[in-house]
């Protein structure tokens, strides 16, 4: 009789089917079982059992052998569903991002590590129990030689050599010191009244509704918000996830958190060892916890979940751009919250479109607080025009002289400045100023940055970087730095204000370094920091009443609906960063085109994201539509374009459409492309993309299915396999 069983097993890969192992002792839905695949060894979780096999029975390969790990929970195994078919990626991709070490080599030596620091303890152990009973039995041999002394001297002798056993004895028999349980009280949330309102608010809405957006401008204290509210969920015996954009900023979130919440605060991110996911995996289900941790932390294996905090819901770091799942951590832990019936709070100071949408549509209930903890801060602004400052010869280097006056203000009285630029680098740009010979990347369609500190040309997308002997390649002639980057604001600023510490805060500078630049920036040792967007986010400084953009026109001047708002976003962030305890706070623009609508927004004239939903509806962009966008990749141009236009038309042809310059609001399914994008050449592979805008209706989540058939069709069809990624909602 065959006691056989078939299952299917989900690997690691990107593969578009589950393939089928058959096995002789009963397995469930979610174990993890090793199996041989294409020739190499996975561990893969059990999908589905008591599967027909699709090929002859007797060829379907037997599973390994079941490995001792805790199965993947069924909630999980349900998200991973929901990831894969929405972002339209195998299901495997999500398992890989989910338990990021899965090569059964690593888990081999993993699990041999393991075994080793087990055996260190077990003999260490042992060599202690030998110590024991050897000092015990001194220790007796001692007694008797006490009872036997003859003289008062002798026997205070071997008292005192007794006393010394007995002593080395105890610290023997100590308990072990465990990691302190936390005896400290955990410190209590106090809110303010305004607080305390949006509190009662959120609690209300959340009876009726899943998902409340708090939009609460920069220092009102939706932190505190947070904070009380899981500590609710503690007391009643639930778990919290608490996620936020960036480690930099959970760092500095972790020391205020570990106050409040002492030994049940776990902390987890992307860049965390896979044995600290285990670590932190097991502990989850030991006691009640707060995750706080970036995106990644959402495929934790969470239990008994009641609230999901999204601080800084409308950043875009909450996007995977690569590799798949390109999932959107936001929505995702949106998706996993219901599937565990727990409450979401998403947090913003100026949320994004989608949420709005949502809030517009009834599905999410939106609260406001509009009230600094420490009231008076809110900070001016002034925008500063560099094209009429130049004429009127208002402008020193980068700098105008009336930002230059804010600042010498600005420190005169003790304060501090930052400023922020959206280049790194000395010049964007090096040029020939006899050729005009603009030097750029061997490998990709960029041109190339001078770094000033290191004197070498630097590419910002693939990192090839060559000296910079400060001559042109082509005629010998000059080659002059054109525009300025961080580091050349940088070296202006130094020589404009010799007294006073100066430092910079960039994609250059190592995450060491970042610490000690924030600190002595804390300090007040340095008082201008001049920095990237880095500079904008969750910073809390004291003595900062003077921030300013230079050259705003990069930030807001972007191809892409999205460059708005985004820029709203990030300028509305930087400013919120001054006037944090109070003291009135002044907030510079610097650009060449100041009637641009983001900044009748900074003034207050537009209130919220209305205008911008509105005109998002007119041209049918997200979130009225849904975008795919295709990204094709080749080593070869001629290839890539040829089969660029081959995906392009059977595309088409599949959906009934032709290609349209740009979207059609009121088709169901439009495409465009294959178009190039820019750069259109990163790390030596040609890029082209294909951007489909589909209608969110009934038909949406079958749109989407079809582009995958239809890839997985084509690239069957052309061997032209892995070179085609699938962004769903793409930044
Ligand atoms: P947001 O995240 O809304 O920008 P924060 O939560 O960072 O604001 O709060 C701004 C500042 O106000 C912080 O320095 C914070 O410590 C302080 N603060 C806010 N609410 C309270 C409160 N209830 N008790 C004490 N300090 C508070
Ligand atoms: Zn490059």
């Amino acid at each position: 009789m065959d006691r056989k069983e078939y299952i299917s097993v989900v690997l690691p890969l990107r593969l578009g089917w589950l393939p089928c192992y058959s096995t002789e002792e009963p397995l469930a839905r979610g174990e993890r079982v090793k199996v041989r695949f294409a020739g190499r060894e996975y561990v893969g979780v059990v999908w589905e059992v008591g599967v027909r096999p699709e090929t002859d029975p007797s060829k379907v390969q037997p599973v390994m052998s079941r490995e001792p790990l805790p199965p993947v929970t069924e909630c999980e195994l349900k998200l991973w569903e929901f990831v894969s078919s929405y972002y339209l990626c195998s299901i495997g991709e999500v398992y890989k991002a989910a338990y990021p070490v899965l090569r059964i080599e690593e888990e081999e030596t993993a699990r041999r590590m393991r075994e080793r620091v087990e055996a260190k303890a077990e003999a260490a152990a042992q060599r202690r129990e030998e110590k024991i009973r050897k000092l015990e039995s001194r220790l007796e041999a001692k007694k008797v030689l006490i009872e036997k002394a003859r003289t008062a001297r002798t026997r205070d002798a071997y008292q005192e050599a007794a006393g010394e056993i007995e002593r080395q004895l105890a610290e023997l028999l100590k308990p072990e010191s465990k990691p302190a349980e936390s005896s400290q009280p955990v410190r209590e949330v106090s809110l303010s009244p305004a607080q305390q309102i949006a509190k009662n608010e959120i609690d209300k809405c959340l009876q009726t509704r899943r998902v409340v957006l708090l939009n609460g401008i920069t220092g009102s204290g939706k932190t505190e918000i947070y904070l009380a509210m899981a500590k609710e969920q503690l007391a009643r015996g639930k778990n919290v996830l608490y996620l936020v954009p960036e480690i930099a900023l959970s760092r500095q979130l972790e020391d205020r958190l570990r106050a409040y919440f002492g030994q049940s605060l776990l902390t987890f991110h992307s860049a965390e060892t896979s044995a600290h996911r285990r670590e932190v995996a097991a502990a989850l289900s030991e006691r009640p916890y707060v995750v706080l941790g970036t995106r990644s932390a959402i495929f934790l294996p969470h239990g008994n979940l009641g609230l999901v905090i999204v601080d800084e819901e409308h950043d875009g770091s909450y996007k995977q751009d690569s590799p798949a799942p390109r999932y959107q951590g936001r929505d995702t832990a949106v998706v996993l919250a219901s599937i565990h019936g727990a409450k979401v709070v998403l947090g913003s100071a100026t949320p994004s479109m989608e949420s709005l949408y949502n809030c517009h549509t009834g599905l999410f209930a939106k609260v406001d607080l509009k009230e600094r903890f420490y009231a008076g801060g809110e900070a001016d602004v002034e925008i500063i025009d560099t094209i009429a400052e130049r004429r009127k010869r208002g402008m020193s280097g980068s700098l105008s002289l009336k930002l230059i006056a804010h600042m010498r203000k600005a420190l005169d009285g003790g304060g501090q400045v930052v400023l922020l630029r959206g280049r790194r680098a000395y010049s964007p740009i090096v040029q020939c100023d006899s050729c005009g010979d603009i030097p750029h990347c061997p490998h990709c369609n960029v041109a190339l940055s001078y770094h000033k500190p290191s004197g070498r040309l630097v590419c910002h997308y693939c990192g090839f970087s060559a000296p910079f002997s400060g001559k042109c390649g082509k005629c010998g002639g000059n080659l002059l730095p054109v525009g300025a980057g961080t580091q050349r604001i940088e070296e202006e600023v130094a020589t404009l204000f010799p007294d006073v510490g100066v430092a910079r805060l960039d994609g250059d500078t190592s995450p060491a370094q970042v610490q000690s630049v924030i600190r002595s920036f804390a300090a007040g040792e340095t008082r201008i920091l001049v920095g990237t967007q880095m500079v904008s986010k969750g910073f809390d400084f004291e003595g900062l009443n003077l921030v300013a953009v230079i050259a705003a026109d990069t930030l807001v001047g972007q191809q892409n609906f999205r460059a708005d708002e985004r820029a709203v976003q990030l300028l509305e962030q930087f400013r919120g960063r001054c006037g944090r305890r109070g003291k009135k706070g002044l907030f510079v623009i610097q650009t060449a085109r100041p009637t641009h609508p983001v900044y009748a927004f900074l003034r207050g004239e537009e209130t919220d994201g209305d205008a911008i939903l509105e005109e998002r509806r007119e041209f049918g962009y997200p979130p009225f539509t849904r975008i795919v966008k295709l990204i094709l990749r080749d080593t070869s141009e001629e290839r890539l374009d040829k089969l660029a236009a081959r995906l392009s038309s059977r595309l088409c042809s599949d959906f009934g459409i032709s290609p349209t310059l740009i979207a059609n609001p009121s088709a169901a399914v439009s495409l465009t492309g294959p178009y190039k994008p820019s750069p259109d050449r990163i790390a030596g592979k040609f890029i082209r993309h294909i951007r489909f805008v589909i209608k969110r209706d009934k038909n949406l989540m079958r749109n989407k299915q079809q582009i995958l058939t239809s890839i997985n069709a084509f690239e069957k069809e052309t061997a032209w396999t892995g070179h085609v990624s699938i962004d769903v909602d793409p930044l």
